[in-house]
């Protein structure tokens, strides 16, 4: 067990030594003064170094061993974004500087703009969107102000999946409307017929249909173009999820596809870090008639000066401080230059080794959906399942491989689901000790389930209460 780092204070040990001269008179309001010293742990700065280093050495990252959680795009994020978002011309600007102070910062953020559109094929862009789900919620703000704006107020439901990632139907709740949820057919896409039904029985009560694509089976979804005429015949939008844009970027993209407005997670696939909650980047894109519902202020150029404009005719006003996650969007945007033409490449490369593991897999795994996946695919632990061992007890085990476990139960509609992305980062060794990984942990589930229902063995921690965790979270640390 790893102490607090409380319980290796010291009485009298200290990090640094101040002068001896008593400090004396502050500028301090009385009021405000400490009136007993501070709880703080009272211990040398090597051992202080000690003690983060050991914490982190118990973390898990992309760095540690292979990461194919499902969804969450875990590829190596290059070190060289990292050392340009930490340029002092950057890292020492204050927002609030005048645009002509700034003309390179601003400069930077109008190009990722440019690229962005031309990756999504959309017209216009917002960078202020801070994570993907803070980009859904813009996006479904500038449909409900869209329709406002023609007096439509009839439209007050979107249609969604069942298959979406949680966040979408939430955002479109936060902003007020209803969802209907559309069904999967047997192949894992959305089932034409019952889109069909909804809107005969909704009609001019939709307003969007929320997609992503490929979607969270990691299946693209083939009748885009049908569903996008759909949507369009009856007036309503169509938005695109584009947390998953890693299996197509480059090769399509959701204009062709016949979307009108778009959020992209830089921090799954422009390569900018997405552990521990952020922060993240997810700026919104969108087609000519929904522009100038945009947040301000988008950053423009004219006359040679980059700028930032705020008049825009509808604006949904701002989501966010500034410019948003400014480092994030350096990041991004030096892997975007860094990848150049070649950004198509890593989609390519994605795709293949998900397809690869996936064919390696599929004997000892349950496959719901056995056609050629996109970036990531969806396994079902039902075979395991019949023999007493549960998909997160898998997972727990994989740990003991030092491999972190895939996203396990979603999408939703697959029991005992294990949702594999491993990314384009990953060669061929790494993909091939994950199979036999996998294939290990089933063949003692025929043999000895008891390993596996006990792991992990080998992790700091052992098996945690995951519930109690999640709705009694508890990290003060008392002293009393
Ligand atoms: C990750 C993800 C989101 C949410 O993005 P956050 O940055 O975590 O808010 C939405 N949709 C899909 C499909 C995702 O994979």
């Amino acid at each position: 067990m790893t102490e607090l780092i409380f319980e290796k204070s010291i009485k009298g040990m200290t990090g640094i030594t101040l002068t001896d001269k008593e400090i004396t008179g502050t500028f301090i309001r009385p009021e405000f003064l400490r009136k007993k010293e501070p709880v703080l742990p009272q211990i040398s700065e090597l051992e202080v170094m000690r003690h983060f280093k050991e914490l982190s050495d118990k973390n898990f990252c992309v760095e540690s061993g292979f990461y194919p959680l499902g969804s969450c795009t875990m590829k190596y994020n290059p070190k060289v974004n990292e050392y340009l978002a930490s340029l002092e011309g950057f890292t020492q600007l204050h927002p609030l500087q005048e645009d002509r102070d700034c003309q390179g910062a601003l400069e930077l953020m109008y190009k990722l703009q440019e690229a962005l559109k031309e990756i999504t094929g959309m017209d216009a862009i917002t960078l202020q969107g801070s994570a993907g789900a803070h980009g859904e919620l813009c996006g479904m703000m500038i449909v409900k102000h869209y329709f406002k704006a023609q007096n439509d107020i009839k439209r007050t439901k979107v249609i969604i999946p069942d298959s979406a990632h949680g966040t979408n139907p939430a955002s479109a709740g936060m902003c007020g409307f209803e969802i209907i949820k559309v069904q999967s057919n047997e192949n894992g896409l959305v089932d034409i017929s019952h889109l069909k039904e909804l809107f005969e029985n909704n009609k001019d009560e939709i307003a969007a249909i929320m997609l992503t694509n490929p979607n969270t089976l990691g299946l693209f979804e083939n009748d885009i173009l049908q569903i996008s005429e759909i949507a369009h015949k009856n007036g309503s939008l169509l938005y695109y999820d584009g947390a998953n844009l890693n299996a197509i970027m480059g090769i399509t993209n959701p204009r062709v596809m016949g979307f009108d407005i778009v959020h992209l997670n830089l921090h799954k696939t422009f390569a900018t870090p997405h552990g521990g909650g952020g922060p993240g980047a997810g700026p919104v894109g969108v087609v000519e008639k929904l522009k100038e519902f945009l947040p301000v202020p988008v950053i423009d150029f004219k006359d040679g000066l980059y700028f930032r404009k705020y008049e825009l005719k509808h604006t949904i006003g701002k989501i966010k401080e500034f410019q948003g996650n400014f480092g994030v969007l350096v990041k991004a945007y030096s892997y975007i230059l860094m990848r150049g033409n070649t950004l198509k490449n890593a989609s390519c490369d994605a795709v293949l080794n998900a397809n690869y593991l996936k064919e390696n897999l599929k004997d000892s795994f349950d496959l719901p959906y056995d056609r050629p996946c996109m970036h990531e695919f969806v396994l079902s632990g039902d075979w395991q399942k019949a023999q007493g061992v549960h998909t997160l007890e898998i997972a727990k085990r994989l740990m003991d491989y030092k491999i972190h476990p895939p996203t396990v139960y979603f999408p939703l509609i697959v029991s005992e689901a294990m949702m594999i992305e491993p990314t384009e980062s990953e060669n061929k060794a790494r993909l091939d000790n994950f199979i036999a990984a996998m294939k290990n942990i089933a063949k003692e589930i025929n043999e000895n389930p008891q390993e596996t229902l006990s792991a992990p063995h080998n992790t700091p921690v052992n098996r945690v209460d995951e519930t109690n965790a999640a709705r009694h979270l508890d990290l003060r640390y008392r002293n009393e």
